[in-house]
């Protein structure tokens, strides 16, 4: 139908109304096609970082060969310098200095790092009906039910007390054994399955089958034990009590696949938040920022943001103060000045389980990324509440370049809800606002984003840096 032949009310409607779109349906093949296409690495990486540190490991490389070296506090800064400070190999923050001078401020994106899991205890290791097991403390929210009869991996770092540290991997490559957690048989779950889902596997459930095989030696008691203790000795030179300085934790093994006979969305552990990391990450290195562009990686984000490498830590507001230094500015006339995309995922709404979402506010796969104005739960608490003068900044900075976004709250009022490190950012007086890819399964295992929404994330990221 041509443009003459639309009625007044077809007219009207057309201005008046809201029409979001379908990105699938909406895209030029290019477009299409560069989300593909960005999808690819990004596989590789959210199957190779699965921990905090590990993003960390894999990310220095990256920035050094884009010419980033490590910040010193203090030191005078001109723009096109490329920075990067490693908070404990667990947080991070990375800048581009822009051509503005300090004092006008930063566009500063952030994410989290880490994601839901299981911990090892600081005594983990135990034999039971001679079978070797690890204790386990979960970390973050999860289902814990998901968890079982699926193959894990065992991921993180070991330091000895001579301070002498050992990276470990077992489970991600092929010929590498990996671990499990046991789930009854249906036969004999008569008395679990009439449990409530939330505690059909209670906490202390999640055991981890590590070994069968006993020491050959008829002297010895706990010989699956012991046989484990000697094969971590020889691989790892770890005894038993070097546990109680280790971060260790069970996550899921494998790679992240495509989804769909379409190979429209990707299934991976960890999308939350790594997806909007890896956006901020190639979004600034695509930039070419006015203002200071800063990035930054918090830990502990599914825990609370506690801790000195969580976003409720004093890391930006340091790095602020020390930026500003040699020039006289005070770190909190920059933070005064500056605006955020706290970038976190969101839930799309599922078609199995519409009724927690109220479908005029919820986020759908392939509508983009989700700006969220508020989160939190009940009466709006513990939130961060852009104001509405920054949402309309931050619409007009995605609209300009052509980035899809829609908004979404996070569920029905009081079905529940969540929060994100926007709080501890906003709280610096800083402008701050909830953008991020939607998901389904958000937590389990295998979470679920569209491609068109991670591409759309990095658009988001580069644009908001280049922002005037
Ligand atoms: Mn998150
Ligand atoms: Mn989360």
């Amino acid at each position: 139908m041509s443009e003459k032949e639309k009625s007044a009310g077809q007219l009207l409607k057309e201005k008046l109304f809201r029409s979001p779109k379908n990105a699938g349906s909406t895209l030029s093949d290019e477009e299409l096609k560069a989300a593909f296409d960005y999808c690819e690495p990004y596989k590789d990486f959210i199957s190779t970082c699965k921990t905090e540190r590990e993003f960390i490991d894999w990310v220095i490389p990256v920035l050094e060969k884009e010419g980033f070296v490590p910040f010193e506090a203090g030191k005078k800064y001109v723009a096109g310098d490329k920075v990067y400070i490693n908070n404990r190999n667990k947080a991070f923050m990375f800048a581009k200095i822009g051509r503005k001078p300090i004092e006008e401020g930063m566009h500063i994106a952030a994410a989290h790092i880490d994601s839901p899991r299981l911990d090892l205890k600081p005594n983990p290791l135990y034999e039971d009906q001679e079978l070797a097991l690890f204790k386990t403390h979960y970390y973050g929210g999860i289902k814990r039910y998901q968890w079982t009869a699926m193959p894990l991996a065992l991921h993180g770092v070991i330091i000895r007390k001579d301070g002498t540290s050992v990276t470990v991997t077992v489970g991600e490559k092929e010929d590498e054994p990996v671990f499990c957690v046991s789930d009854l048989l249906p036969h004999l779950a008569k008395e679990q399955m009439d449990r409530k889902l939330g505690d059909g596997i209670k906490g202390e459930e999640l055991n981890i089958v590590v070994g069968s095989m006993p020491f050959r030696d008829d002297e010895v008691s706990e010989k699956v034990k012991l046989n484990i203790a000697s094969i971590l000795f020889e691989k790892y030179g770890i005894v038993e009590e070097d546990f109680q300085s280790a971060e260790l934790t069970i996550v899921p093994a494998g790679k992240a696949r495509d989804i769909g006979f379409d190979r429209g969305l990707i299934g991976a552990y960890g999308h939350d938040d790594r997806v909007c990391a890896y956006g901020e990450l190639t979004g600034i290195l695509a930039s070419d920022p006015e203002y200071t562009a800063v990035a930054c990686f918090a830990d502990k984000e599914e825990t609370g943001s506690d801790g000195p490498t969580g976003m409720n830590s004093k890391m930006l507001a340091y790095f602020a103060e020390d930026l500003g230094r040699p020039y006289g500015v005070p770190g909190h006339v920059i933070l005064e000045n500056s605006k955020c995309i706290s970038a976190d995922v969101n839930a799309a709404l599922d078609p199995t389980f519409p009724q927690v979402h109220e479908k005029m506010n919820a986020a759908f796969l392939n509508y983009g990324i989700v700006v969220t104005k508020y989160t939190g739960s009940g009466g709006k608490y513990s939130t961060n509440d852009c104001p509405a003068e920054f949402c309309a900044e931050v619409r007009d900075i995605f609209d300009g370049a052509n980035v899809v976004w829609q908004t979404g709250e996070l569920g029905k009022v009081n079905e529940g809800g969540g929060g994100t490190v926007a709080k501890y950012i906003s709280r610096l007086q800083v402008d701050t606002i909830d953008v991020g890819v939607p998901l389904l399964s958000m937590h389990a295992p295998m979470e679920i984003a569209a491609k068109i929404d991670i591409y759309m994330m990095h658009k988001a990221s580069e644009a908001f840096y280049n922002a005037k």
